[in-house]
């Protein structure tokens, strides 16, 4: 499918494309290897103007709309996954400092935020807070100018080399007594820990993060006590546009791959390609890539236009993960054995297609959030 653009947003995206396929590729397979953190390509991704393009041109950002940067975040995810989701995560933790901290720490943060050394988490999950963050058991404790932050959380992309945490904290009971903070990971009492042996995207840094009497100011609170929740959510619905878009540019690259092996490989004297069977799973794929990304565009373009696009947002998330991970598994099926072995590039995009339907939120989430949507 070919989307319109204007010049300097197609120039973007084309960047996007050519970097992706030149050079992300072989680097995420060894990532992938190795387990080994990507952060290393940061200043490159820094440069790219990757790492700001959701902050508005008054704090030095690119200004780039949702449905380009849905574009750009398709484009990488087809290279690396794990590149797409971490940038993803950062994008998102910038916007949620733009809607919602002072100005002052606006001005202090947001014009370096398209730096390497900017990387921002999302440490909003817990061991025992997943899906119901209003279960959160982080504390935060006014005692002066500072709030003092004890507890852990779970799961954190960007963890290891992340310099700035958007987190939750308790600072009253209930769902209202949940509220947003800005911390410096460089603060006293944080304790990272990598968690090792994902199954994919394993050049994204997942962590796990103590918090011992961390203090942070009172003006990095972001909005009001008690608001913590909804700043959550809402930050959320922005960022299952990108992990939409992750999904989408995963099941491009298993229908390349579908298409390039089945053209070559033959069996019974003919290119498998010639059997209706394996051109249906062609034409499911293709279907289900292109519906994706229709619906993650109408989501980002609802985003744009300054309109509720939650739950379009939550149907994007839902059916392009839900999508990628069944374009994922007849790419393998496509390739026989060979998509059995991390010879093939298919058997590391199923393993990456996995985790999309459970982070920022899973896929059972995403359905209440339409069918409450639907009932309203
Ligand atoms: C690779 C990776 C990266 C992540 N990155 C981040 C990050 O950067 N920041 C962050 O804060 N978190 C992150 N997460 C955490 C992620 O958002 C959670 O794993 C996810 O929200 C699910 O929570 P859980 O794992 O606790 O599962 P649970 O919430 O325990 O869910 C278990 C199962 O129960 C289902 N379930 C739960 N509640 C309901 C319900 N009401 N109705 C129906 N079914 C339900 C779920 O859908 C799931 O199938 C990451 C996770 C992974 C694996």
């Amino acid at each position: 499918m070919e989307w319109e653009l204007g010049d300097d947003d197609r120039m973007l995206v084309e960047g996007a494309r050519e970097f992706a396929r030149g050079e992300l590729i072989a680097k995420d397979k060894v990532w992938d290897e190795k387990e080994q953190s990507l952060c290393g390509i940061l200043p490159q991704l820094a440069e790219m103007g990757f790492m700001n393009l959701r902050i508005r041109s008054e704090y030095d950002g690119l200004d780039c709309p949702m449905e380009v940067y849905s574009h750009i975040l398709h484009e990488l995810a087809y290279a690396s996954p794990a590149v797409a989701v971490d940038l993803s995560v950062h994008n998102m933790v910038g916007e949620v400092l733009q809607t919602f901290g002072s100005e002052e720490l606006r001005r202090q943060i947001l014009p370096t935020w398209g730096t390497a050394e900017s990387l921002g988490t999302f440490a909003i999950s817990e061991p025992d807070a997943g899906s119901d963050p209003s279960s959160i058991q982080t504390t935060a404790e006014l005692k002066g100018d500072h709030y003092h932050l004890n507890g852990s959380k779970m799961w954190i992309t960007n963890g290891l080399s992340g310099r700035w945490f958007m987190t939750l904290a308790r600072t009253g009971k209930g769902k209202k007594g949940v509220s947003a903070f800005w911390v410096d990971g460089n603060s006293n009492g944080i304790e990272r820990l990598a968690i090792k042996g994902k199954m994919g995207q394993r050049g994204s840094e997942l962590v796990s993060v103590h918090l011992d009497e961390v203090e942070v100011p009172v003006g990095c609170r972001l909005g009001r006590e008690g608001q913590g929740l909804q700043i959550g959510l809402a930050a959320l619905d922005g960022g299952r546009i990108g992990i939409a878009s992750q999904a989408s540019g995963i099941s491009e690259a298993c229908l390349d791959e579908m298409c390039a092996y089945a053209k070559e490989r033959q069996q019974f004297g003919r290119p498998i390609a010639d059997f209706q069977a394996i051109q249906f799973m062609i034409a499911d794929s293709l279907v289900e890539l292109d519906a994706s990304r229709a619906l993650t565009l109408a989501a980002a373009r609802l985003h744009d236009a300054g309109k509720p696009y939650s739950v379009a947002a939550a149907e994007a998330k839902l059916y392009s993960t839900e999508a990628c991970n069944r374009v994922a598994y007849r790419a393998v099926q496509v390739h026989g054995g060979t998509g059995y072995v991390n010879e093939s590039r298919v058997e590391r995009l199923y393993r990456d297609a996995r985790v999309t339907t459970i982070y920022e939120g899973t896929s059972e989430i995403q359905r209440i959030v339409i069918a409450r949507g639907a009932l309203k």
